[in-house]
């Protein structure tokens, strides 16, 4: 068989649904041509959503940033501040997000993300305190936020165990984790971009600890600061392994890495075919993973529609409020009605989804979308001709 004839076939036993092994997706990664590998995994999420492939989904969060002081330094990061820099670190008192998620609600939000820096003075009873007060005055939103790092953080600060602090933040009110904080899962990348963090096995022992408590989640690969593509198969087959024992990781969301304002020098970043080719591969690779999300914040919103042909069901949200790859220069911005026209424009029918992925409002007649969306447009054109880059109400889209 030549070699374009053993990828042909490789690709077609993917597309069947056949498993393939981290060398078969690393050779479909850097070799089958991008058009196959697209359609392939368009296949493949065609028939896991026979019946519903038609729909792309997206959601209406707010991503509340309670702190940027961090104590971890990551070297891609242009959000935090160490805690010495009193000048430019900040936190947000109770009532201040709380206000936040007030305006959420009014603005049709289903969710937050509660995202922030790894304060040397947050442990678990900061999370305890804040999310029973979320829940208490707002119990329609769910909170979808952090992720292992944190839990690994607030865990040292209080000096209990990563199941107990889970067990106590998900008792106040956490309904399930973000990806937040893999990364990188592999030692070496992980090491270059964020060596004061936790270590790739760390953080999936983690989330297989909050799986094995019913806390689910979702996972996460930030491309683009410098790994190779073996280390980029190499974290899709991390989180596959876990996901066999526990099922626990709801959806896979690749972004590319936003060069601004921060301490890793001389990177280049993933380009659009290399993100197309990991969204095609991970619907492939992934079989146990449900969700493969399309993230236009980074890469920009055609490349967004693109990957909806590539095996993304998903295109994230509109999200009304984001601070952290913003910092790092992500510029793609977009409001409800826009994403709707995108979706549309790919071919698909919108769907308004719950953080659990069933659908809440399927835009199947654009005589029927939403006529109040005026407040989410008005607020973002305001922040955005404003210019600020530490906007109020910003909609753009994000993980
Ligand atoms: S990515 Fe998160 S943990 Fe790393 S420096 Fe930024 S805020 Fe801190």
């Amino acid at each position: 068989m030549t070699a374009n004839a053993e990828v042909q076939a490789l690709l077609d036993r993917a597309a069947d649904g056949g498993r393939i092994t981290p060398q078969e997706a690393l050779d479909l990664y850097r070799s089958a041509p991008l058009h196959a590998l697209g359609a392939a995994a368009d296949a493949v999420r065609r028939r896991r959503y026979a019946g519903t492939e038609h729909i792309a989904t997206y959601i209406i969060e707010r991503n509340i940033n309670y702190t940027n002081v961090c104590v971890t330094a990551c070297k891609f990061c242009a959000f935090y501040a160490p805690p010495k820099d009193t000048a430019k670190g900040w936190t947000r008192d109770l009532d201040d997000i709380l206000r936040r998620c007030a305006e959420t609600v009014e603005l049709g939000g289903t969710q937050i993300m509660f995202q922030g820096g790894h304060h040397p003075d947050y442990g678990v009873e900061y999370y305890e305190k804040h999310f029973s007060a979320i829940k208490q005055a707002f119990p329609q939103l769910v909170i979808h936020s952090l992720g292992a790092s944190e839990v690994d953080h607030m865990a040292r600060i209080s000096g209990v165990s990563a199941e107990e602090a889970i067990r106590r933040i998900h008792a106040a009110g956490l309904d399930s984790f973000a990806g937040a904080g893999a990364e990188l899962l592999p030692e070496r990348p992980r090491k270059a971009i964020a060596p004061l963090k936790e270590s790739g096995e760390r953080w999936l022992e983690i989330m297989e600890i909050a799986h094995n408590l019913g806390v689910e989640s979702t996972s996460t690969m930030l491309m683009g600061t410098g790994e190779t593509n073996a280390e980029r198969i190499e974290h899709i087959r991390m989180i596959r392994d876990v996901q066999d024992r526990t099922g626990g990781f709801r959806a896979f969301i690749p972004y590319t890495y936003q060069p601004e304002n921060n301490h890793l020098k001389g990177q280049t970043q993933a380009t659009v075919f290399e993100y197309l080719r990991m969204i095609a591969i991970a619907r492939l690779f992934l079989d146990n993973v449900a969700h493969i999300q399309g993230s236009w914040l980074t890469v920009g919103k055609e490349a967004g529609q693109l990957a909806l042909h590539y095996g993304a069901d998903d295109l994230g949200s509109v999200m009304l409020e984001e601070n952290v790859v913003s910092s790092a220069g992500a510029r793609h911005r977009s409001n409800r009605m826009e994403l709707l026209h995108l979706i549309r424009a790919a071919g698909r029918i919108p769907a308004q989804r719950a953080t659990t992925y069933e659908h809440l409002v399927v835009h199947d007649d654009p005589a029927n979308d939403p006529v109040d969306d005026h407040v989410v447009s008005h607020l973002s054109s305001t922040a955005i001709e404003g210019g600020t880059a530490h906007p109020e109400l910003t909609v753009i889209q994000a993980s």
